[in-house]
């Protein structure tokens, strides 16, 4: 269940935390470090739309990338958003954290499933995770190109067709579902998975929108996963 916490302003996943982990999917009201505490590390990747993932270690310093994670137990992950998919993850056995970021590249890119198999590769179960879809924009928003639609239609082609939609006689692309659905090809099932009903670009409360607000882009949505 996706939960809203009016005092700090984050959603978050009941999948992801409890005693031993602590995330949050952030709107237009959080301050990462009052929430966390001053003296925790925050890291963050120069996002650059890609399928690099990272792991991180104090040896970090600004790196490029668009999936990270850790055993470490004081640094806080995090990525930016304001439409693109922000994505956490936890082992809750092995004890190990991740949160990417994918627009359609990335999606495209499968950097979802490149994430479990990262986690796998740590020997991790797939029965041992749980994942976490953050806010993102909609179906209902998200148009894209004729050109970008063939891509994604042969890149997917085995995928239910509702990923698609036509409106108006342009087509609209359900990127949180496009992810959902790499995770169960991943072997997860959807028990494991929370995601997020709402569009960043119709919840204008709530969230920053790239769509919405247009360039240069000013502000963006702190996503974060940390160790409690
Ligand atoms: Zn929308």
């Amino acid at each position: 269940m996706m939960i809203y916490d009016k005092k700090i302003g984050i959603y978050f996943s009941t999948k992801i935390n409890d005693n031993d982990f602590f995330s949050g999917f952030g709107t237009k009201k959080t301050k990462l470090k009052q929430i966390v505490g001053r003296d925790r590390r925050i890291f963050q990747l120069k996002q650059i739309h890609s399928d690099k993932i990272v792991c991180f270690n104090y040896l970090n310093k600004q790196e490029e990338g668009d999936g990270m994670y850790t055993n470490d137990k004081h640094v806080v992950i995090t990525v930016q958003t304001a439409d693109c998919v922000p994505i956490i993850y936890a082992d809750k056995k092995k004890k190990i954290i991740g949160i990417s970021h994918q627009g359609w590249k990335g999606t495209q890119l499968r950097l979802t499933q490149k994430m479990i198999r990262q986690f796998l590769n740590l020997n991790s179960m797939i029965k041992d995770l749980r994942v976490a879809i953050g806010p993102s924009i909609g179906s209902c928003c998200y148009n894209i190109d004729e050109e970008r639609l063939k891509i994604f239609k042969v890149e997917f082609a085995s995928y239910p067709q509702s990923v698609f939609d036509i409106h108006l006689d342009k087509p609209f692309l359900n990127l949180s579902y496009l992810n959902y659905l790499q995770l169960i090809e991943m072997g997860l099932n959807k028990e494991q998975i929370d995601f997020f009903p709402f569009c960043t670009k119709c919840h204008e409360k709530h969230f920053y929108s790239f769509r919405r607000d247009g360039l240069p882009i000013k502000k963006e949505m702190t996503n974060f996963v940390v160790f409690s």
